[in-house]
């Protein structure tokens, strides 16, 4: 067994878990203490400087220097009794993960004399200077002015000694170089058009917010055996391993108890999560080994995803204390269920109503109908647009692998739900409705609460699933940032609500009325989205058939999935809605194509260096050992006794050397693959090369060294295999 096996499995032996004490006291003493929320802006700043923050907030008011230096201030005093030194703008770059550059608050005043400080200006507005985070372009590092600048709707809050500003990142140009810039612009637009729809039905309406309730998937990993699996350290899945004799076919992690190292680790992450405000609230063993969840109470879209991007980091600081590592990769090992991350959305008016929730009334009924209906055009319209914004190399293993869900888009209602809009359709006709169809209508839709509430179906297949009074989109994968398929829905509905809106408007100036219209629309959008919906297994091989019948989009191609965002419709949509410029929709695809060129070229080296460096080599030892065997025997035994014997042996020597051989060969050939792929210019044709001539190899050159593990000594195989990893105690 090689040095790092061996030990970090002793380590293993001795781990006890690291319990961290709960604060004693009730969670709302401690709750959002490290958070700058209202309550402490209220005990912070002046009276003014308040209201400037929350007409800010709550209107989008520009905030002017002299009320910023006051926010500063009071920002920075509030920090000190934290004991805060640094401050830092956080932001959410191209990159997996969130960038910070602290600094202190430290000046010299006119005498050289050391003060602390923090104007408004250091609040509002930075210059990281940071010329490698990726631009696709836009920004060329001679001019490498990438700016902050102040995101007021999400608090800032504190981590450790430095208080963290969270703010949006736009270059000199003012193009978007983060998450967080596209994506208000698309709740700012999902905002306006749905409001201007639900005025239609009520005039009170003022507001529509969009909310997200994320739940993030991952692995806990032991520490010591992770850092004697260098895939995992470099790539952040396993590149290699065979599947372990048990994992998770007896179903009996999913909702088992939960280790008491991973209880201990659990609690602190919670803790620190209270403390800043990040309301998390479930907490469970997932279906395979080692494999957990958490999911907090859902928030307003921006905050819940700046909550989880916090989250992501303080799991992976945390799980370091305890001695795990976390794997947020979509499919770190092979063979057992992968992570993803559901996003749990809906929107809601400033009035208290949640648009996909059934209410009381008929009229109520119909806006939900009217929601749930555009909702469905939207997916079915914006397949490929939902597709590329979860694509991802890590992803792209959850989705279209044999082993998980296909990428195919689809929603699932429920089936009472779903016979309900067929019956719409057909009780509405073109002809002018008569009053008695009309009153059977209504009741037919009076109905719906009542149906909604006794259909417990769940379908947990479905890609897009409604379940009760939210959409789940569940293709997301547990390393994204949610900013992205939050982005395509969002803007994706804006636009389909505009055009619903612009349809009803229509039919309105041709003398139809208000109600009758909207019922036309309705009937037309039901009819036309109905092949995007599917009550059965989203997993079998069947539905594969179906949709592609139905003409539903699918591939498991990442550049392919990605090139999408080109296409008419997307760009209808981002353009459209104006949440991208040309430039910034042009630099987008080349970051996403970029990132995913990188992933798997990283991804081959470190498997070409693991093949030939680590398993090779033990291959041919034990090769050794097994010829020589056969040598001595020969001396030992008369020769009909020797053949007889050693017919196994040879077999098996014979196999192994036919194994080195392919790996040797196929690892050159992925190096040749590599070279050509990387000599194009063009960024398209790299992604493309890469995923076709490139990434096939991964696949291949594992199976034979999966085999090999199979086949060779346990106790000189190089690399921590899964039952090690996975059943970490
Ligand atoms: P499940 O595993 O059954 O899908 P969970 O309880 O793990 O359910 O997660 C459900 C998530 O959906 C939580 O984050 C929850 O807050 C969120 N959620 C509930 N209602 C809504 C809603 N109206 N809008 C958005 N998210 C919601
Ligand atoms: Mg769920």
């Amino acid at each position: 067994m090689s040095k790092m096996r061996f030990f970090a499995l002793q380590e293993l032996a001795n781990r006890q878990p690291v319990d961290v004490p709960y604060p004693s006291g009730n969670l709302s003493d401690y709750y959002g203490d490290h958070v700058f929320n209202r309550k402490k802006m209220q005990e912070y700043l002046p009276q003014a400087a308040y209201n400037a923050v929350i007409e800010a907030i709550e209107n989008g008011t520009p905030i002017n220097r002299d009320m910023a230096d006051m926010i500063a201030n009071g920002m920075k005093s509030w920090a000190k009794t934290l004991g805060v030194t640094h401050y830092t703008h956080w932001f959410q770059p191209l990159t997996d993960g969130t960038a910070e550059k602290h600094d202190n608050f430290i000046e010299l005043d006119k005498n050289g004399d050391v003060i602390e400080h923090f104007s408004g200006k250091l609040l509002v507005q930075q210059e990281p200077d940071a010329s490698s985070f990726p631009s696709g372009g836009i920004r060329n590092t001679f001019e490498a002015r990438g700016y902050t600048a102040w995101d007021v709707s999400s608090p800032a809050f504190v981590v450790d000694k430095t208080l963290c500003i969270p703010t949006i990142f736009i270059s000199y140009t003012g193009e978007a170089l983060d998450y967080k810039t596209p994506l208000l612009k698309a709740l700012a637009a999902v905002d306006k058009a749905a409001t201007a729809v639900c005025k239609m039905f009520d005039k009170n309406v003022k507001r529509v917010g969009a909310n997200l309730g994320w739940e993030q998937e991952y692995f806990l990993v032991d520490i010591a055996l992770y850092n004697a699996r260098p895939d995992l350290i470099l790539t952040g899945r396993t590149l290699m391993g065979h599947s372990s004799a048990k994992d998770q076919q007896l179903d009996d992690h999913y909702f088992g108890s939960i280790p008491p190292r991973v209880t201990a680790f659990m609690k602190e992450l919670e803790l620190e999560c209270y403390r800043l405000g990040i309301p998390v609230k479930t907490r469970h063993n997932e279906v395979a080994p080692n494999q957990f969840e958490l999911a907090p109470i859902f928030e307003d879209v921006n905050l819940a995803n700046d909550h989880n991007q916090l989250l992501m980091d303080l799991m992976k600081r945390i799980a370091n204390k305890h001695n795990f590592t976390i794997l947020l990769h979509e499919k770190p090992f092979k063979g057992v269920n992968g992570s993803g991350k559901h996003n749990n959305w809906s929107l809601c008016t400033d009035t208290g109503i949640n648009l996909f929730a059934p209410a009381k009334t008929p009229e109520g009924n119909m806006l939900f109908l009217t929601f749930i209906v555009n909702v469905l055009m939207m997916v079915y319209k914006n397949q490929d647009l939902l597709r590329a914004s979860i694509m991802s190399a890590g992803n792209c293993h959850r989705l279209g692998a044999n082993e998980a869900p296909p990428a195919i888009l689809s929603i699932f209602l429920g089936k009472h739900l779903s016979h309900m809009l067929d019956d719409i359709v057909e009780r509405l006709n073109d002809a002018e409705l008569s009053s008695e169809e009309k009153r059977q209508l209504q009741l037919g839709i009076g109905r719906i609460p009542s149906i909604i509430q006794d259909s417990t179906d769940r379908n947990r297949t479905s890609p897009f699933a409604f379940t009760g009074n939210r959409f789940e989109f569940r293709a997301a994968g547990s390393s994204a940032n949610c900013a992205s398929p939050m982005i395509a829905i969002n803007a994706g509905m804006a636009h389909q609500l505009r055009e619903f809106k612009a349809q009803v408007d229509e039919l309105k100036k041709n003398g139809l009325d208000q109600e009758h219209a909207i019922y036309k629309v309705l009937r037309e959008l039901i009819i036309a989205s109905k092949n995007i919906r599917f009550e059965g297994d989203g997993y079998s091989n069947e539905w594969k058939k179906e949709a592609e019948k139905r003409g539903l989009t699918n591939t498991s191609s990442v550049p392919e999935a990605i090139m999408k965002l080109n296409d008419p419709q997307s760009r209808e949509v981002l353009i459209g809605e104006k949440i991208f410029n040309e430039n910034e929709l042009k630099s987008r695809i080349e970051v996403d194509l970029e990132k995913y060129t990188k992933k798997v070229q990283i991804e081959s080296r470190v498997l070409g260096d693991l093949a030939i460096n680590h398993i090779v080599p033990t291959a041919v030892i034990y090769e050794n050992r097994l010829l020589q065997n056969l040598h001595f025997m020969k001396e030992v035994f008369d020769e009909d006794e020797y053949k007889e014997l050693c017919a196994n042996r040879k077999d098996l020597i014979r196999e192994i050397q036919h194994r080195i051989l392919i790996i040797k060969k196929e690892v050159n050939d992925m190096t040749e693959a590599r070279k050509v792929a990387n000599h194009l210019d063009n960024d398209i044709d790299k992604a493309f090369k890469y995923s076709e001539n490139v990434s096939p190899y991964l696949e291949s050159i594992r199976d034979h060294i999966d085999h090999l593990e199979l086949e060779i000594d346990d106790e000189i195989w190089p690399l921590p295999k899964y039952r090690e990893l996975l059943f970490t105690k």
